[in-house]
């Protein structure tokens, strides 16, 4: 089940790699394992995935300790300050630096630990009241803030997109963070890499790919669905 679950998503997504003239190596394969037990990550490890994304730093933590080393563990969800410490040193990358604060406070576990982080500026980019992240209009500041802290490194821009049926409806939004990653890019920024875009989940990768996508994550298209009132 699993093995055709992830077959599946491979496979679109060299489509739409083709589709969009792009090689299949611009984009990489985030498998979001939240919720899910180490047997189903290692099944997953298994058929050769190394990139897995977590939102909750606690689990984050807990799964690193249990699987292989080499797995690169993004850490994808809202992060409290008060929960850095479960996340730096283990993940590959933070996606949702989504205030100053928070850039100030991993900036400063980063230097305790004496490591640079790479991150990424999570942006709301339809304005949705129920997610985190800055507004297009704020992403460019924040970028030249998180790239004046030590031990951070500032390599692009993370969204989630609104929950659609129809994919096309999200074209937009990945048209516009693409558009913002260009922009901020052409400010030149000491400090400030605009070359990873993380945008498009299990509903809409396919569409993130087209527009400019380079990393994808996807939960349920591989795991299957989460359990009922498991946290998202
Ligand atoms: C859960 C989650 C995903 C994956 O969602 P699916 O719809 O299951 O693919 C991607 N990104 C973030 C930030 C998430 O929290």
């Amino acid at each position: 089940m699993l093995k055709t679950n992830f077959e599946n998503v491979e496979q679109r997504i060299c489509a739409a790699c083709e589709r969009s003239g792009r090689s299949r190596d611009s984009v990489t394969l985030i498998a979001v394992s939240k919720t899910k037990p180490v047997e189903m990550i290692q099944e997953i490890y298994d058929l050769g995935q190394r990139e897995f994304g977590e939102n909750r730093p606690q689990e984050l933590r807990d799964k690193y300790g249990q699987l292989p080393s080499d797995i690169r563990w993004h850490m994808i969800g809202h992060l409290q300050k008060n929960k850095i410490k479960y996340v730096a040193g283990r993940a590959v990358m933070i996606h949702s630096i989504d205030s100053r604060e928070l850039a100030e406070a991993v900036s400063r576990e980063a230097q305790k630990q004496g490591i640079t982080i790479p991150v990424l500026l999570e942006v709301n980019v339809a304005g949705e009241d129920t997610k985190y992240g800055v507004a297009p209009g704020e992403a460019s500041g924040l970028a030249k803030h998180a790239a004046s802290l030590p031990g951070l490194q500032v390599e692009g821009l993370m969204t989630i997109a609104p929950f659609v049926d129809d994919p096309e409806l999200n074209r937009p939004v990945f048209r516009k963070l693409k558009q913002l990653s260009v922009d901020i890019a052409k400010e030149n920024i000491d400090n400030v890499s605009m070359h990873v875009l993380s945008m498009g989940m299990t509903n809409d990768y396919e569409t993130a790919i087209e527009e400019g996508a380079t990393m994808v994550r996807v939960g349920t298209g591989i795991f299957g669905e989460r359990e009922y009132g498991s946290p998202s």
